[in-house]
């Protein structure tokens, strides 16, 4: 049988961007021949305008992984201690060993959660970088916000600590840290952010971090010359020239993982709640090899964990694939 196939395992957005940014690509595509800036300064600028604050506070990269990268490079190196969860984005422990330091793992608790009572404990004298995802990959739960402030009062000052909010377009506005306020009273503390996800920008690569100027200078000096494209740029100013439609399709977006969500827990499955555009389905390993194996022969692509299987939410025939098949496997 010749299926089309649901792409389920990167947590894309299945929308491709709306046509007024899809015709500013196209337009940017004839000056493909120009180098873009030597160093992103105008789409730093562009992202501070939106945020409300000084570009010096903006530190732009090929997607979050590529200022993860440069802060790794930075805080992660000569076998510094990177203290995170497991699993986590597969990023942290993989960047972390690339540039010399080394991944310090704390486990999830049972219900899907970072555990940040023991990774406040894992820190040493030899840390120097604390990770904490809000929402979670691959879990989807988020950390409240005054959990978060009592973990950053638990850690030294010394030390920097990266609160990755890649999914943070799927949270509502009122469960969301107010950045700026922490950052005012925490100068260590680093926010990441991306376009791949809730904006849809996955190819184009383009990610941040927001943080006190000084720390922003010392990840800056790492990055590439002529790093970023030029369509980046073209495609962040189209998108938030188109805020309402990018919006709108998120709530759609978060109608489909409502839906998933529940389908699966009513059969009896373990979902914890999802603040992102994915649902994780607790499963002991055999267990969730097996779904995966049964998934992928229904050609729908997820990711398997030890304890688990990460599903992105995909549009409503994606849903509707992914309950029948897991219902005859369960
Ligand atoms: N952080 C988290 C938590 C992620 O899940 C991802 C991608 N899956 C990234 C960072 C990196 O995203 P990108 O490089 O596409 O911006």
């Amino acid at each position: 049988m010749i299926t089309a196939g649901h792409r389920l395992q990167l947590n894309e957005l299945p929308f491709g961007p709306p046509p007024s940014v899809r015709e500013a690509l196209s337009r940017a595509l004839a000056s493909a021949n120009r180098y873009p800036e030597f160093l992103p300064a105008r789409l730093s600028r562009l992202i501070a305008e939106r945020l409300g604050c000084e570009p010096d506070r903006i530190v732009v990269g090929a997607g979050a992984t590529g200022v993860i990268m440069h802060i790794v490079q930075e805080f992660g190196s000569g076998a510094a201690e990177v203290v995170m969860a497991t699993p986590t984005f597969d990023g942290f422990p993989i960047l972390t060993g690339m540039a010399g330091g080394r991944p310090v793992t704390v486990s999830l608790t049972g219900d899907g959660r970072q555990d940040l009572a023991a990774m406040a404990a894992a820190v040493t004298e030899r840390t120097r970088l604390v990770v904490v995802c809000s929402p979670h990959n691959p879990t989807g739960t988020l950390v409240p916000p005054a959990d978060f402030e009592d973990f950053l009062r638990a850690i030294p000052a010394s030390i920097t600590v990266v609160l990755d909010e890649a999914y943070v377009d799927f949270v509502a506005e009122a469960e969301r840290v107010d950045v700026f306020a922490l950052l005012d009273r925490h100068p260590n503390l680093l926010v990441l952010r991306t376009f791949s996800k809730g904006y849809g920008l996955a190819a184009l690569r383009v990610g941040y971090a927001v943080g006190d100027p000084e720390l922003i200078e010392r990840i800056a000096r790492w990055q590439l010359p002529f790093g970023m494209t030029a369509l980046a740029e073209v495609a962040v100013r189209a998108c938030y020239e188109a805020e309402a439609e990018i919006e709108a399709r998120i709530a759609v977006l978060g109608e489909h993982r409502d839906r998933l969500t529940t389908g699966l827990r009513e059969l009896g499955l373990c979902v914890p709640d999802s603040y992102a555009n994915f649902s994780y389905l607790t499963l002991p390993g055999p267990d969730a090899e097996r779904v995966a194996t049964a998934l992928a022969g229904a050609d729908i692509h997820v990711k398997t964990y030890p304890t688990g299987i990460r599903i992105t939410v995909g549009d409503r025939a994606a849903t509707d694939a992914v309950l029948a098949t897991v219902r005859s496997t369960v």
